[in-house]
């Protein structure tokens, strides 16, 4: 048995077609979105959402392997894989325009995750239709970040006309002006917020409810001024007395102490960390590669094979960097090979993440270091960069909190033990 270490062709294929969207269409846009924070770039919207009609999908979506039966027996499952090279990809160009693609991000992720065949049918057909549209998920509040557990926005059941009626304020919800509001240029697109229907049930009581755009009682009160990645909306959304029809809820509408409603978030993390993991490994990708050039046009070439005393400081500054990026790649590759391989992959989505959110954060640092004033400047990108990727430590899970779900999962502590 020989084990294959070249992409698969769907992949160089995507990676080629990106790095030219990344070249021509994003980056010369970057820097202007990052300076006209809450402007939208449709043409990029309206182009991408052409682009992936085009290739057969709507949003980037795992899909099984080709139609064909013989096809499928023969290819290894690359879904997932193929999904977190188009996410890096994409990052390489920018990691804000990253999150203006069309589809249903981490909404149509956790109907993925907890939805009912009936549910993924209703909702997720619409990201196929004629406009561009735009999903998201609300699970954080003022009070309830990394606890998640202590959510208290309150969904209740109205026996009378069999609605939930949901009261909250949610905040932080990446592209929640996209999903929600009307644009002319947007289909409908829905929010997924997680409420609880029985607070004194914790994690067991927490549900995730559709709803959709435009909804009364729901309402966009503020999009957050950012560090990084400007050209994506983070909304914070208040819900009072938002009336939802009873099928919205994702899974079991009562209260079984023997499951967690919770389940349905960290199933949806399991399937997204990686792809958070991919993404940041693009902007670090953009900032090293940018990097080499620079030290190239000055001259400095770095010197692969020679004893690293004989290196100068810089060379093993990139070298080092570029073993931190491949070893942070690699393991992306196994959380998402398990997750198409529909293996349990809790303990290899968190550690991708901890691993790609700490490279991620550090070789964009430490290229505005080496650049010195260039890195400074934003006459270039490097600057940027830096401040983008300091979002994928913090999202989806901070580095400390997924450090604690690996140690967890090593150690064979449940949250309550081990917090
Ligand atoms: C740009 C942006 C986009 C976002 N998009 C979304 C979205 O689409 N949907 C959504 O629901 N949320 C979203 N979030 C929210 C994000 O997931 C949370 O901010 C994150 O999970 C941290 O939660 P918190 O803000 O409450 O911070 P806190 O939980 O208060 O954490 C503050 C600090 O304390 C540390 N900490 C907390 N608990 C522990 C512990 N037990 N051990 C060690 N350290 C700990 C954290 O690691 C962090 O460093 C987004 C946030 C940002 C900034």
């Amino acid at each position: 048995m020989s084990i294959e270490f070249e992409s698969p062709k769907p992949l160089m294929q995507a990676q080629f077609m990106l790095k030219t969207v990344g070249e021509e269409m994003i980056r010369p846009k970057s820097r202007y979105f990052d300076e006209h924070e809450h402007e939208i770039p449709w043409d990029y919207i309206e182009f991408m959402h052409l682009a992936m009609k085009a290739s057969g999908g709507s949003s980037l979506v795992p899909r099984e392997n080709g139609n064909n039966s013989e096809d499928k027996e023969k290819r290894a499952p690359i879904g997932y894989q193929l999904v977190a090279t188009q996410i890096e990809s994409l990052a390489w160009g920018d990691l804000g325009f990253y999150h203006c693609l069309p589809g249903g991000a981490l909404g149509a992720a956790a109907i993925h995750a907890a939805g009912t065949p009936e549910q993924k049918e209703k909702f997720l057909a619409r990201f196929k239709d004629e406009k561009p549209t735009f999903a998201a998920m609300c699970i954080t509040e003022s009070g309830a970040g990394s606890d998640n557990s202590a959510i208290r926005t309150r969904a209740v059941l109205d026996e009378e006309t069999n609605e939930w009626v949901i009261n909250g304020e949610k905040i932080f919800v990446t592209g929640g002006d996209k999903s929600f509001s009307e644009y002319e240029k947007l289909g409908k697109g829905f929010i997924v917020v997680w409420a609880t229907i029985d607070p004194t049930s914790g994690r067991a009581g927490m549900r995730a409810f559709v709803i959709e755009g435009g909804t009364s009682g729901v309402r966009i009160v503020k999009l957050e001024h950012k560090l990084g990645i400007r050209c994506s909306d983070t909304a914070a959304i208040s819900l009072v007395d938002a009336r939802v029809p009873f099928e919205n809820i994702l899974g079991s509408p009562t209260v079984e102490k023997t499951t967690t409603g919770f389940k349905g978030a960290m199933a949806t993390f399991d399937a997204t960390r990686p792809l958070v993991a991919a993404s940041g490994i693009g902007v670090a990708r953009a900032a090293l590669e940018f990097l080499k050039e620079k030290l190239a046009e000055n001259g400095v070439q770095v010197r692969y094979g020679l004893p690293r005393q004989k290196l100068t400081a810089i060379e093993r500054d990139v070298i080092d960097m570029e073993i931190m990026l491949k070893s942070a790649w690699l393991m992306v590759i196994k959380a998402v090979w398990m997750a198409d391989n529909k293996k349990p992959n809790a303990l290899e989505a968190s550690m991708s993440k901890v691993k790609s959110g700490d490279v991620t954060t550090k070789i964009t640092q430490k290229v505005v270091e080496i650049l010195g004033p260039l890195g400074y400047s934003r006459e270039f990108l490097a600057e940027k960069w830096m401040r983008d990727a300091r979002i994928t430590d913090i999202y989806e899970g901070t580095g400390q909190i997924n450090r604690l779900v690996v140690a967890r999962q090593i150690l064979g502590y449940s949250g309550s033990e081990l917090r």
